[in-house]
């Protein structure tokens, strides 16, 4: 592992301008990532359809720079993943797919898309590393935050946006790389495998309690780590301004705090009140908000290096629209289509002034 400055002089051309990258936004996506074939389950292959026809359809496909995926190695994935899991998921597939468990099924190309989707990530990562683009979104399935160590969860096979994480620590010598996860469930399997990592910053929001149940305020990271897991458990029933308070109030601060060199999305748009999945009542303009966020984040903290990796959302016309509207704050577009609005479900605004409180007595923010 090299020191992050001879990742710069090695590994990122100086020839390469960051003004020149500066709005260009990269789209990973391929169609093998429809042959993890999954039936009528819930994650299935027409989420992407969705997305992909919604932005080929809105003219928004033609301003994105396409950016192959390539299969993750065996070696990239076990920096992540025991070699005994890979081998088993492998098996798997070889012998017609099946559960894994009671979520989480196989086809017989299941194990191919997976490597890809963690690859995927990997090239989206590298393409912001190398500055080929500004930022980048991996539209890729299976998704893959519950992913543990030793264990498919939750519709994933593979940790998608950890094994990128480990590979942008290892390749490029980072030091500090944060995650963002808004998957309205919590991302048990990336904060298991960084929850004794001090150089990776881990955020959930999530709907608490909720599958999988992990993701407790006190749950802060472990020995040298402590505080680098940051879990902001919410009530059902939270919307647009409930989300910008944590983001403004915990998010910020725990991120400029922490002062990233790559900042990584896990991007679930199950909050989205439109999905059945869950409770929550974000809007597709609360989804621009969010993304709003997160970048000027990356622009003041990382040179704009921001890699955005889908995970849930599972109601298609939110999901693509929210896909769409992600991209287009990306991009710098105005002006976001919002053609579902607000929540007609009428839930209280939830009042979550004192958990945001003992949120950041936790971690001592400011
Ligand atoms: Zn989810």
């Amino acid at each position: 592992m090299g020191s992050a400055s001879s990742y710069q002089s090695q590994d990122m051309p100086e020839q390469v301008c960051y003004t020149e990258a500066v709005m260009k936004v990269g789209l990973v996506y391929d169609p093998i990532y429809l042959k993890h074939d999954t039936g009528q389950h819930v994650e299935n292959a027409k989420r992407l359809e969705a997305i992909i026809s919604h932005l080929e359809q809105s003219g928004l496909k033609q301003q994105l720079t396409l950016i192959k995926p390539r299969p993750a190695t065996v070696e990239e994935l076990a920096l992540v993943h025991h070699e005994q899991y890979i081998s088993h998921i492998q098996n798997v597939a070889q012998k017609g797919g099946g559960w894994l468990d009671a979520d989480t099924i196989m086809s017989p190309g299941s194990y191919e898309v997976a490597l890809y989707a963690a690859g995927g990530v990997i090239r989206a990562t590298e393409a912001v590393m190398n500055r080929e683009v500004a930022s980048a979104f991996a539209l890729v399935r299976p998704p893959g935050h519950h992913a543990t160590a030793t264990q498919a969860m939750g519709f994933c096979l593979f940790n998608n946006v950890a094994v990128a994480t480990k590979y942008n620590l290892a390749k490029y010598g980072l030091e500090h790389i944060l995650i963002i996860d808004f998957d309205v469930h919590h991302g048990n399997g990336t904060q298991e495998i960084f929850y004794d990592n001090p150089q990776v910053l881990y955020i959930s929001t999530h709907q608490y309690p909720l599958y999988p149940g992990t993701g407790s305020i006190e749950e802060t990271g472990s020995e040298a780590a402590r505080g680098t897991t940051v879990n902001i458990p919410l009530p059902a029933g939270c919307g647009d301004a409930e989300y910008e308070q944590v983001f403004e109030q915990i998010i910020v601060p725990a991120a400029k705090r922490f002062k990233p060199q790559l900042i990584l999305v896990s991007a679930g748009y199950d909050l989205h009140w439109a999905d059945e999945l869950a409770l929550m009542q974000v809007s597709v303009t609360g989804f621009a908000q969010m993304v709003k966020i997160i970048k000027g984040l990356a622009d003041e903290l990382c040179d704009g290096r921001l890699v955005f990796s889908l995970e849930g959302g599972y109601n298609l016309t939110a999901l693509a629209t929210s896909v769409k509207a992600t991209i287009d704050v990306l991009l710098g577009n105005t002006g976001i289509e919002d053609r579902l609005g607000q929540s007609p479900h009428g839930f209280g605004a939830p009042n979550i002034a004192s958990q945001t409180k003992s949120i950041k007595e936790i971690h001592d923010l400011p």
